[in-house]
């Protein structure tokens, strides 16, 4: 009988687990004759907590906005757990995805903006409740219920009628952020999500986005240029810059001993 190989597969670890991991590689991005991303490669374990720090136009939030199906690529694949957000023909051309097998993939990821982006003209319920009712199908009832229950947990219970325009800029967020959670996401992306906010909402805002990640299984990739909140929030670091990751590990070590000079310029700049 031939030897069995019982070595591990290198990758397939990873990518096990509840909650679906990340997975890019070899992504090519350019806008016109910028190349943003450079065949670019990483993976996000199954509920892994990553972010990405580097330089502003570095290609960061070109990622988040790559899986949130934004933007298409132009080189190199992106899985969220085994599924590519877009499928090759024979010729290894990229296609688009049907609409139905976006729309499935979509369903898996929310994401919480800097802007906010809440829907104006509509009341704090119906900013929690549009989404689960018109995309996912979950009754009436049942997505108020959830509302409910989600506005509880940002501490915004009494301010199930206001319309965002009545809200602070912290409570603007809380609410988009119970909106992303709403959706049940397996996936969260964070897009420097305190940078609108006036300096005293910040830190509550960050808390709660703290607690939200230890308490949930979700796989996380958060964008920001709060290295406390990196610290806090993080697993693990990823040092980007120019399309390219420059070094990662977790906050500990990024943040205390950098082993590249870019890293060591770039946290000398904003800490
Ligand atoms: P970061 O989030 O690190 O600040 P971005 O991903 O926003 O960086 O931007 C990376 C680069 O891509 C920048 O040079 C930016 O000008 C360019 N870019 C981003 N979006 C577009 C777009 N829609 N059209 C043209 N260029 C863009």
């Amino acid at each position: 009988m031939p030897p069995t190989d019982t070595t591990p597969e290198k990758d397939a670890a990873p990518l096990r687990g509840s909650a679906p991991g990340i997975r890019f590689e070899k992504v090519i991005k350019r806008f016109g004759s910028n190349t943003v991303l450079r065949e670019l490669d990483f993976t996000v374990a199954p509920g892994e907590r990553v972010t990405l720090i580097g330089p502003s136009g570095s290609g960061k939030t070109t990622i988040l906005r790559l899986l949130m199906t934004l933007e298409k690529p132009d080189g190199g694949l992106i899985f969220v757990g085994d599924d590519p957000l877009w499928h090759m023909d024979r010729g290894g051309k990229r296609v688009p995805a049907n609409q139905k097998h976006l729309h499935e993939m979509r369903k898996r990821i929310g994401m919480v903006f800097q802007q906010f982006n809440l829907f104006p003209n509509m009341n704090v319920l119906r900013n929690l409740t549009e989404g689960p009712m018109r995309v996912l199908g979950v009754p009436r009832d049942e997505a108020v219920e959830r509302a409910k229950g989600l506005l509880d947990l940002v501490g915004l219970a009494d301010k199930i009628d206001a319309h965002p325009s009545q809200l602070s800029g912290g409570q603007q967020q809380r609410v988009a952020i119970a909106r992303a959670l709403a959706m049940e996401p397996q996936v969260l992306l964070l897009d420097e999500v305190t940078s609108a906010l006036d300096p005293e909402l910040v830190v509550g805002v960050q808390d709660l986005l703290r607690d939200i990640a230890r308490q949930s299984d979700l796989t996380l990739l958060c964008v920001t240029h709060e290295m406390t909140f990196a610290k806090d929030i993080s697993d693990r670091v990823l040092m980007f810059d120019q399309g390219q990751i420059v070094e990662e590990g977790p906050p500990e070590r990024m943040f205390g001993e950098p082993s590249e000079q870019r890293t060591r310029d770039f946290l000398q700049a904003v800490l």
